[in-house]
């Protein structure tokens, strides 16, 4: 069970390892099954499957699609995708145009607060791919305007703060549509992340299943040891199915290593037990 890593990004979003090098440090850590999710994008999974190819490593094509509801950003993952789906591929394409209007935007409010070249600079770090917030972070802290990744998002990109520009990114019930178009398995990420109450997280799963999520990060790189615990209950409450991911970005911005990751505790029911997952691979 250790050897399940289902959330991970490469420089197809905003991870620091090129997929191949995604996929060897993979190997490294002894996992072997490996799903590949950059957000809002699927372009770094064929060079990872190639680089797996003789391997002792699976690769799942994943994505993690950003989702706005109730005002807060919420991550779904998707598992086991068709990445030649039509569906998927025009609901994304949707948010990667989002995501050039925004760094747009950042771009001109942190020039505004008195740092020009943000722009240009997260356009030269994402080297064409998918902007994210984690390449302006990368820029600030290079400029010497944070002394860490963790520090830069609070001062500079998280909401209220000068570099942070509000804005909706796709339905819950759509990307839960269009995973499931494209054959895939739709879970939560990271869902101790989240700044719901109780009452609005039970509202948003129960949204979730109803629309034909069946899975939730139970062990994430971002999840304490208690965190673990309550997940385990909401997805047995919940009749979700529990993923196992480390959220790995690359050395430098991780979450967690993928080696330090928690096994799923006794009693949860993997995700990669649910029979769409023996459909899909
Ligand atoms: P975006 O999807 O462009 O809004 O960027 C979100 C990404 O920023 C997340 O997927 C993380 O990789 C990164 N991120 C968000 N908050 C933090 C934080 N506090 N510290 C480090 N990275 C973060
Ligand atoms: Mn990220
Ligand atoms: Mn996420
Ligand atoms: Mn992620």
């Amino acid at each position: 069970m250790e050897l399940y890593d289902l959330h991970t990004h490469t420089t197809a979003s905003d991870g620091s390892l090129s997929p191949a090098e995604l996929v060897t440090h993979a190997q490294e850590c002894g996992t072997e099954v490996l799903a590949v999710t950059d957000h809002d994008i699927t372009d770094g999974i064929s060079e990872a499957i190639t680089a797996a190819n003789d391997a002792q490593l699976t690769i799942v094509p994943g994505i993690e699609i950003s989702v706005t509801w109730a005002h807060q950003t919420i991550h779904v993952v998707g598992l086991h995708i068709d990445r030649d789906n039509d569906e998927l591929q025009a609901g994304i394409k949707k948010l990667q145009d989002h995501r050039v209007w925004r760094a747009e935007e950042i771009g001109r409010k942190l020039e505004k607060a008195g740092i020009p070249g943000g722009l240009e600079a997260a356009k030269r770090l994402a080297k064409g791919n998918i902007i994210s917030r984690t390449h302006f972070a990368h820029f600030l802290v290079e400029q010497g305007h944070a002394p860490n990744m963790k520090q830069v998002f609070k001062k500079y990109l998280v909401r209220n703060k000068p570099g942070y520009v509000s804005g909706e990114w796709a339905n819950l019930e759509d990307v839960v549509s269009w995973i499931r178009a494209a054959g895939g398995l739709a879970v939560i990420a990271h869902p101790a992340r989240y700044q719901l109450s109780a009452n609005k997280m039970r509202q948003m799963l129960g949204v979730f299943r109803d629309c034909g999520g069946v899975g939730i990060e139970v062990v994430s790189g971002s999840h304490t040891a208690s965190d673990i615990q309550r997940f385990t209950h909401v997805a047995e409450y919940f009749g979700l199915y529990a993923s196992r991911g480390s959220d790995y970005h690359g050395k430098e911005t991780s979450y967690a290593d993928p080696r330090r990751l928690p096994a799923l505790p006794d009693g949860c029911r993997p995700v990669w037990t649910h029979s769409d997952w023996y459909a899909a691979s």
